[in-house]
């Protein structure tokens, strides 16, 4: 009986294995489609300064318009797309629409912060540099007008070719953010060595603010360490006045999160800018 259980229990498993192939390679065609027929667009979620409540940057996030499925999430698509390479044409993608919008927006006279685009650690060779230039130069756009947002993982492949890639970028006048800040493996310590400017808590830390008592030590920790680093934080997925004002009193920078705005076509984030959009802070 055991062993029939086992049997069943592995054909379960590998059937389940064979529809996930399925559905990868599906989604890998269908991307290829999508980035032919313009299904791809930009949405832009605002970071706001904790001290003034203004408008201070924007990440650029991915989306997909699928003809049959609608809005399709990255968490669906870009591990798929990590997974077979494809993340390099949709980098290019993003970096390329990105400075488009910049360029776009100063065309109509609106001053606008940077904008963050995430980079996957494939994206990160030799050659990186070089192509970031020339989309730059191709639209005109300044390299403090692009931030780019890396993760962990690339750190931990920590070679000194990726610190080199790095110091390249910031020669070029770019900046950079390390995402996702506390779900890796990279200690503040070892944080030295890459020049990083930017850290991001990720909103797991974020969530349990500020009545868990193991993630207001873990965001005490990365706020005061960073801010003897010098390097400036941005705390993710911020949904609560309550989560903010734990995040200010920390001393913690900016805010990027719901309770201000959920990421929004590139329309309404420069209707944002226009009208001031400000964060509202309790009096207290
Ligand atoms: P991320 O870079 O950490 O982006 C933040 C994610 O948190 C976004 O999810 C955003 O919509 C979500 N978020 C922001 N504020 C809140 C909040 O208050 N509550 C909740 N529940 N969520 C919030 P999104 O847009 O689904 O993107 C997911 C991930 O996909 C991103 O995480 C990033 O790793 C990846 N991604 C998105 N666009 C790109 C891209 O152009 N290139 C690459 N390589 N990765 C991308
Ligand atoms: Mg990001
Ligand atoms: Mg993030
Ligand atoms: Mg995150």
């Amino acid at each position: 009986k055991a062993a029939q259980s086992i049997e069943s229990t592995f054909l379960f498993y590998s059937e389940e294995m064979n529809q996930r192939a399925k559905e990868h390679l599906r989604i890998e065609s269908e991307l290829r489609q999508a980035l032919q027929n313009n299904e791809l667009q930009l949405y832009y979620q605002p970071k706001v300064s904790l001290r003034s409540g203004r408008i201070v940057g924007a990440e650029a996030l991915l989306r997909w318009r699928h003809p049959l499925r609608g809005l399709v999430s990255p968490g669906v698509f870009i591990p798929v797309a990590e997974e077979t390479g494809l993340i390099l044409e949709l980098g290019a993608w993003v970096l390329e629409e990105a400075c488009r919008q910049v360029r776009e927006w100063r065309d109509a006279n609106m001053i606008t912060p940077p904008i963050a685009v995430n980079l996957s650690a494939r994206q990160f060779d030799a050659e990186l540099p070089n192509r970031i230039a020339a989309v730059l130069e191709r639209h005109q756009v300044q390299p403090d007008q692009i931030n780019l947002e890396i993760t962990e993982s690339l750190l931990v492949r920590g070679t000194d070719k990726v610190i080199a890639i790095m110091n390249q970028l910031v020669a070029m006048g770019m900046s950079l953010a390390l995402d996702d800040f506390g779900t890796g493996y990279s200690s503040l310590a070892y944080l030295k060595k890459f020049p990083i400017s930017t850290l991001k808590i990720d909103r797991s830390f974020v969530i349990g603010l500020p009545y868990e008592e193991n993630d207001c030590a873990i965001a005490r920790a990365i706020v005061t360490m960073a801010q003897q680093l010098r390097q400036e934080i941005v705390a993710e997925g911020v949904e609560t006045a309550e989560q903010m004002a734990f995040l200010r009193e920390l001393g913690c920078d900016q805010l990027q999160g719901y309770l201000f705005s959920q990421p929004v076509p590139a329309a309404e984030f420069a209707a944002m800018l226009r009208e001031g959009k400000r964060l509202a802070f309790a009096n207290r």
